[in-house]
């Protein structure tokens, strides 16, 4: 795979429903610009059973026969070896671990045998988990399997509250696999995390602006007749429409801008100041841990903190500040006062 032009585009139908609905969709989607490589999914397991699974191995020799005739490159999901070798044997070079695999290390075990010494690239969907171990799991398991070529796959996560999505974004999960990972590219697919058509283009504009490195998004030449997630596939117009709205990933383009620079050094001098009253309140909570040692009060005092977390949420209303986001930031720093308290009663201990 060629990364190096962003965004890396992958479209395609969600699956193969004829060699005419097939070549259609090739020929329109290889047509745009920005179009790198087809997906089109050959074995479609639905997370219930009885809905229309895939066509199999008819599927592959068409994409076989289509690629050779129109010069473009396929991918497709795979969830077993016997789908490995299938591909193999039709020449798909370039496969992807669907999210219900990617959330079992034995199946990815499995596919990493298939795969080993087969010079296939491999795209690594998120699991449906919020587990970004997972994640790294399955990456790490592919590379020990000798397999180079890998991009991994952001598609939203399975939540008891998606957040009005079809999958819920989570992007710090997939922020923190870049951060472990910066080396390995990640696409965003926003077709799976909306769910809902008119989602698909503002999800991709976010990941464009996080810098993602690429998308998959899912196009069919009719989708309101696909025969699988009709809802959120666009048609190759839309998609066209899309990327040329997309904002260009310039990356620190306007580095050196005197405006930007001078913001930059704003935020540079307010985290200082932020770090060090940290340091400052971590200190004080230490001169309280010897105070609360003394009286032999318990650490964690309940009805205080609730104090404070109302007290703070006032000020942060005031401040413009997010109610959640505020929330979440005293409860991380509550809780290394705590520790922080701790380390002082096991040094009594
Ligand atoms: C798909 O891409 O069609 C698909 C089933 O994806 P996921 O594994 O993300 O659900
Ligand atoms: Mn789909």
């Amino acid at each position: 795979m060629e990364k190096n032009a962003k965004p890396y585009v992958i479209a395609g139908p969600c699956s193969v429903e004829s060699r005419q609905q097939l070549r259609e969709a090739s020929l329109q989607l290889s047509a745009i610009h920005g179009v790198r490589m087809i997906r089109a999914g050959v074995w479609k397991p639905r997370t219930r059973p009885g809905g229309f699974e895939g066509l199999g191995e008819p599927a592959l020799q068409w994409m076989q026969e289509v690629g050779r005739e129109l010069g473009v490159s396929y991918c497709c999901e795979v969830a077993i070896p016997e789908h490995v070798d299938l591909c193999r044997q039709y020449g798909i070079a370039t496969v992807w671990i669907g999210a219900r695999t990617t959330a079992n290390p034995f199946m990815v075990e499995e596919l990493c045998y298939a795969l080993g010494g087969s010079g296939m690239a491999v795209l690594v969907k998120n699991p449906v988990c919020p587990d970004v171990r997972l994640w790294l799991g399955a990456i790490e398991r592919l590379q020990q399997a000798g397999i180079a070529d890998i991009m991994a796959i952001h598609r939203g996560f399975s939540m008891y509250d998606n957040q009005g999505y079809r999958n819920a974004p989570l992007w710090e999960v997939a922020m923190e696999l870049r951060r472990e990972r910066p080396d390995i590219p990640i696409l965003c697919d926003p077709s799976h995390i909306g769910g809902r058509r008119e989602l698909v283009a503002p999800l991709a504009q976010t990941a464009m602006l996080l810098d993602y490195d690429g998308l998959m998004i899912e196009s069919h030449p009719h989708p309101d007749d696909a025969w699988t997630d009709g809802q959120q596939q666009l048609s190759p117009d839309q998609l066209a429409s899309l990327l040329a709205a997309l904002p260009s990933p310039s990356g620190n383009a306007a580095a050196g801008n005197p405006g930007l620079e001078q913001l930059r050094h704003q935020i540079d001098s307010i985290d200082h100041e932020l770090v060090r009253l940290l340091g400052q309140r971590m200190a004080v909570s230490r001169s309280m841990a010897a105070l609360k040692r003394q009286f032999k009060m318990s650490v964690y005092q309940r009805d205080r903190w609730d104090d404070v977390v109302s007290d703070r949420l006032k000020y942060a209303a005031e401040a413009g500040l997010d109610a959640g986001f505020t929330k979440e930031l005293l409860e991380k720093i509550h809780a290394e006062s705590v520790r922080v308290q701790m380390e002082d009663r096991a040094q009594e201990a």
